[in-house]
């Protein structure tokens, strides 16, 4: 059995359901699971009496523990597709436009390299658990895209729910996506089976499990909803897609369905409590109102709503009415960064902006990365450090020079101070993942490396095949 003491921890916000914090903290684990939490003179007294070859310790002065972030919602692949300058300025439906065009050059290794960079830019951002929505099958690529980054998270150790994606409506039907780059519903459903044989486990402390996701509703037919749903209520998995992200999916939505994003999604009777959206920007209180009934959750991704320019989601509002909102980064291409410690600050601030300065404090933030998470993925075993959850846990170290004199609060400093997002350890499932600021099961420079050269790779053949130069802003209008 592993036996892991950590100790003299400043402080554990442990978010439990009071949101208990404890000063000079420790936190005693047995494989993967976390069996004490209190003082450290009284776990030093409990476990360090007599000697213990077991017992391994973190000595973990000057840093706050967090229960590991929950990161709601991702698509790993756009990592290889951040900062490309003809989309730097371009909104959802141009940038998605553009961006097809390149993603068709996805290969198995591309998938694997691009998990390993989101993974392992997670982990060091303090992430534990992780979605990632991957609906890229181009027609002439190999079926079983998606299992690569299933491989690379099995080898890193991070805690996964992958949804399999899905686009079912091709620009011919009057959809976004190129018509190469959809399935039809019987294909994705029989995927979506061997998936849910092959990886999924409902167990307590899981590391994986799989969700459906079809990708939006300019992007899939009502029917691929409809199956969707129902054949995951079958094989009780969760469902997952993006709506009301921005004003162009509303209008397309009320001229395509005659009915709101939310609405459709409610005639397709895709909504429940076994159900996250990601974003919901633009929602009315009626809406919200809906989410709340029926305990949908939302996924919020407040970095790339403003990198695409979308909008503010209404947290505050939906917090009020008792709405499940988790935290997530989204992909890459919108976020350009799965900075998932940075995500909670940006969260921290535009609310301010969008409902008032009193509207988004810590705690709140705190909640929704890690319980609020834990919720919309239907666990109940991970997102706080309590004696029985899993051994997920992240440490920052508060003694550095952009929290010097803020230590009055040193979980608010976190927060609010700060000029690197790069926390100290991460322990997933009991594991060390991350020490010292560094990956331990990966080599961060040959993953660097490979994942610019793909990028490259990938941004050349897309360029070769449709005569565009993705290197230039002006490019965009032709
Ligand atoms: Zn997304």
């Amino acid at each position: 059995m592993r036996k892991l003491l950590i100790k003299n921890v400043k402080v554990i916000a442990t978010m439990d359901d009071k949101k208990t914090r404890i000063e000079h903290g420790a936190i005693y684990i047995e494989d993967n699971v976390i069996k004490d939490v209190g003082p450290t003179l009284d776990l030093e007294k409990k476990y360090l009496r007599t000697p213990n070859s077991e017992l391994r310790t973190i000595n973990a002065t000057n840093k706050v523990a967090l229960p590991g972030l929950i990161n709601t919602h991702h698509h790993f692949y756009q990592t290889l597709n951040r900062n490309i300058p003809i989309v730097q300025d371009a909104q959802l439906f141009d940038w998605i436009r553009i961006l097809y065009e390149i993603w068709r050059e996805i290969t198995p290794e591309g998938v694997y390299s691009t998990a390993q960079v989101g993974m392992g830019e997670l982990l060091l951002t303090g992430c534990t658990t992780t979605v990632d929505q991957f609906y890229i099958f181009p027609k002439d690529k190999p079926g079983d895209l998606i299992d690569y980054e299933i491989k690379a998270a099995q080898e890193i150790g991070i805690r996964f729910h992958p949804c399999r994606g899905s686009m079912s409506l091709g620009r011919s039907k009057g959809g976004l996506p190129p018509d190469d780059l959809i399935q039809d519903e019987e294909e994705i459903l029989k995927d979506s089976e061997r998936l849910i044989n092959k990886y999924h486990d409902p167990e307590k402390y899981s590391m994986l499990r799989i969700a459906l996701a079809p990708c939006s509703p300019f992007s899939v037919t009502g029917e691929l909803l409809k199956e969707t749903i129902r054949f995951a209520r079958e094989r009780k998995v969760r469902c997952h897609t993006h709506i009301a992200e921005t004003r162009d999916e509303e209008g397309y939505c009320l001229k395509t369905h005659k009915m709101r994003p939310l609405a459709y999604m409610e005639s397709q009777g895709f909504l429940g409590p076994d159900v996250w959206f990601a974003h919901g920007v633009h929602l009315n209180d009626e809406e919200i109102r809906l989410l709340s009934q029926t305990k949908t959750g939302i996924a919020h991704c407040p970095t790339s709503n403003l990198r695409l320019g979308s909008g503010i989601a209404p947290v505050r509002r939906m917090l009020d009415a008792g709405v499940r909102v988790g935290l997530a980064v989204d992909g890459s291409a919108s976020n350009d960064s799965s900075d998932m410690l940075g995500e909670l600050r940006q969260c921290l601030l535009i609310h301010r902006i969008k409902s008032g300065i009193e509207s988004m404090p810590i705690d709140d933030v705190l909640w929704m990365a890690t319980r609020g998470g834990a919720e919309i993925l239907g666990r109940d075993d991970i997102g706080s450090i309590e004696v029985g959850k899993a051994a997920d846990i992240t440490l920052i170290d508060t003694k550095k020079i952009g929290y010097a004199g803020g230590m009055h609060d040193p979980v608010g400093a976190i927060l609010f101070s700060g000029d690197s997002h790069i926390v100290d350890t991460t322990i997933v499932n009991g594991r060390i993942l991350v020490q010292g600021g560094r990956l331990l099961n990966l080599d961060e420079e040959e993953v660097i490396e490979k994942a610019n050269e793909i990028a490259s790779e990938m941004l050349k053949r897309a360029s070769k095949r449709t005569g565009v130069d993705y290197l230039r802003k002006e490019e965009m209008d032709r």
